[in-house]
């Protein structure tokens, strides 16, 4: 073997080294013993993942410009990763005979030329127009400078690129030429391992895999599941398991997600953009995924990168989650963040303690509302308590329907649309808040165990343990509590798990579906707010289709519903004056992009919110008031009204 090959396995060697200890010391070794958390529920998904990486669909569909850019550079890596192979091998047979690859040839040729356009645009768009935007410039401008090196002198050692005159002896010959595509093939793996850019592999593997896995539900941490034992168990055990759910080796102590997620991310802040609660400091890039990325940060310094007060404004809408292109979920880490700082006693911040979380364990209601005022409302309105032997369904209000004056009516509308089906229900007698904003709020940490076995227990004395039985909702929010929370309580208790809690907006669209209640059209324009908690629940196009079936035009603002944007009441921001004032922005760019002042919602607390944020001149309402409004039975009822003549009610007077 000669010097010269010796060398060259010396470099590589070197190069493969560093790579892997760079890789494994800063980006895999807190990752790995978390990947027992992956659980495989779609196999299929590694199909629609790969479509998405080969297509690199999310990439290009908000910003398609800078994405084709991304997608060349993204190409030009896959396929020139097989040609890198080839260039090493020539330099042990002949430098200045590049070992052919046939058909692909013109292929790399016509790549190398687009790949070197898109070096060029990116850099001209990262150091002029977007300079003022963008993070890690010098970092990336290495990068950039490598790629583009790499396709020069890949263009040098092709014949086309000799016969232009710009190789040979003049500038150092191929030998040079292959050394230096040589030195930047060994040394980028390492570059890319150790900086933002090793989302060009963890982004692809990112985004397949999140169409694989079952995601982490809807609660705040493992600490859901915090075993309390019971009055025999003793103090340690209940201090080790606080331990379990919190935080205290700072970031190694987070998920596989969370922790997976920083490694993926291209840092572009499409999730900053989107953030509703911006105007209060909150930054999901920066707050929810760039703080996990190194392993040494500990509890005191995961506290000052993400403090509590910031974190406490995300309203948990998941818009960061909807647009990131690496199938990245900011507003998932937030959630469990906040968990995990409850856990150390850091969260959540004082008034959203006082105005929120301790006023629903004293009272059992977000708004400290008298059991008494709701049990008359229930009565004045003419509606039946619960009883498991004459009622189909359990309707359950929550506090803000028990208790909210935006709310009330909805309750009234669809208890009479419910009657006017022949539907049989009734509500709960007694009723505590289902947990929302205690879960978001992360208030009550200690009494969550007991106060969701309490709601469990009570919620299955009152359905006579039938757990398939319908409960219904005016609120997305309970619908979650009761549907998943109570659910997964139920079954670590041994009970079944609570099979069919629905929203009013699905339960009325099938009662139309099905012919049982008859409405008629009445021509309205007015905006929509399509809560957010519709749209992840997959409710969006039942939410339409009444509204169509209404005969309502409805104007949406913003990219909603493709990206949920937030009423702010979300993630317990409907227990406080939360700093982001979320609710007045969205109150704004509603009234301002569509021109309406009447805005349609589907959700109390969207409804609540909007109607404190609302202008002078402004109104919400809900859909189950629109359908009831348009209720044939109603308006036939109104025109008989409306045909008695008034001397004739003098008369019968
Ligand atoms: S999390 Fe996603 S959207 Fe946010 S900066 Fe990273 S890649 Fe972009
Ligand atoms: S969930 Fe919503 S509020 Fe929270 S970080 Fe993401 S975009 Fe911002």
């Amino acid at each position: 073997m000669s010097l010269e090959q010796i060398a060259i396995l010396l470099v590589g060697l070197a190069g493969a080294v560093s790579f892997s200890t760079i890789l494994w010391t800063r980006r895999i070794k807190h990752v790995w013993p978390k990947r027992k958390q992956i659980k495989i529920v779609n196999p299929k998904g590694f199909f629609t993942g790969s479509a998405e990486v080969i297509f690199q669909t999310r990439v290009i569909a908000n910003r398609p410009f800078v994405g084709v850019m991304h997608l060349l550079v993204f190409y030009g890596f896959v396929t020139f990763g097989l040609k890198s192979v080839t260039h090493v091998y020539a330099g042990f047979l002949d430098y200045a005979h590049p070992i052919p690859m046939g058909f692909l040839d013109p292929i790399l040729d016509g790549f190398a030329v687009l790949v070197l356009a898109s070096v060029i645009g990116l850099a001209i768009r990262r150091y002029t127009i977007m300079r003022h935007q963008l993070t890690h410039m010098l970092e990336s401008g290495i990068v950039l400078a490598m790629i583009g090196t790499l396709m020069i002198t890949y263009i040098l050692e092709r014949p086309w690129g000799l016969d232009l005159g710009i190789s040979g002896p003049g500038v150092g010959g191929p030998e040079v030429n292959w050394w230096v595509h040589y030195f930047i093939l060994c040394s980028f793996p390492s570059l890319i391992a150790y900086g933002k850019h090793l989302h060009l592999v963890m982004g692809p593997v990112n985004v397949v895999l999140k169409h694989m896995v079952e995601l982490p539900s809807d609660r705040p941490i493992d600490g859901a599941d915090l075993d309390m034992g019971d009055e025999n168990t003793p103090e340690e055990h209940f201090e080790a398991e606080l331990i379990r759910v919190g935080m205290p080796n700072g970031v190694s102590d987070f998920s596989f997600h969370t922790l997976f997620d920083p490694a993926a991310c291209i840092e572009c802040g499409r999730c900053n953009d989107a953030c509703p609660s911006a105007d209060a400091g909150l930054k999901p890039r920066e707050h929810f995924v760039l703080a996990f990325r190194d392993p040494n940060t500990n509890t005191e310094s995961l506290s000052e990168l993400a403090p509590p007060e910031t974190v406490s404004t995300c309203t948990q809408c998941r818009a960061c989650d909807t647009v990131c292109p690496v199938g990245n979920r900011p507003s998932r880490a937030g959630l469990e963040l906040r968990g995990r700082m409850t856990a150390e006693g850091l969260y959540p911040p004082r008034g959203l303690k006082e105005g929120g979380s301790d006023r629903v364990t004293a009272s059992g209601n977000i708004f400290a509302g008298d059991p008494s005022d709701r049990a008359t409302f229930i009565e004045e309105n003419n509606i039946a308590y619960f009883n498991h032997e004459e009622h189909n369904v359990l309707f359950v209000l929550g506090c803000q329907g028990a208790h909210s004056p935006e709310a009330q009516p909805v309750v009234i509308a669809t208890a009479r649309l419910l009657e006017a089906a022949g539907i049989q229900y009734g509500v709960l007698k007694d009723e505590s808040c289902w947990g929302e904003g205690l879960l978001h709020g992360g208030g009550i940490m200690e009494d969550w165990p007991f106060y969701k076995m309490e709601r469990v227990m009570e919620l299955s004395e009152a359905l006579a343990e039938d757990h398939d039985r319908t409960i219904l909702t005016i609120c997305p929010h309970c619908k979650d509590n009761i549907g998943v929370q109570l659910s997964e309580a139920a079954e670590s208790m041994e009970l079944k798990k609570f099979a069919s809690v629905v929203s009013h907006v699905s339960f009325l669209k099938n009662l139309l579906d099905d012919g049982k209640i008859q409405i008629e059209k009445k021509a309205e324009t007015m905006a929509v707010h399509h809560p957010c908690k519709t749209i992840h629940n997959d409710e969006t196009a039942d939410f339409d289709a009444l509204l169509a079936a209404a005969g309502v035009t409805g104007k949406t603002a913003g990219k909603s519903p493709a990206v949920p944007s937030c009423c702010g009441g979300g993630g317990g921001g409907f227990l406080w004056d939360s700093p982001a004032k979320v609710s007045q922005n969205r109150w704004k760019d509603l009234e301002a992009t569509t021109g309406e002042s009447k805005v349609v919602t589907g959700c109390p607390g969207c409804h609540r919110m909007l109607g404190v944020a609302k202008s002078e001149e402004g109104s919400t309402t809900d859909i189950a008031n629109l359908v009831y409004e348009r209720l044939k039975s109603n308006i036939a009822q109104a025109k008989s009204e409306a045909s008695v003549p008034e001397s004739s009610e003098e008369t019968s007077a």
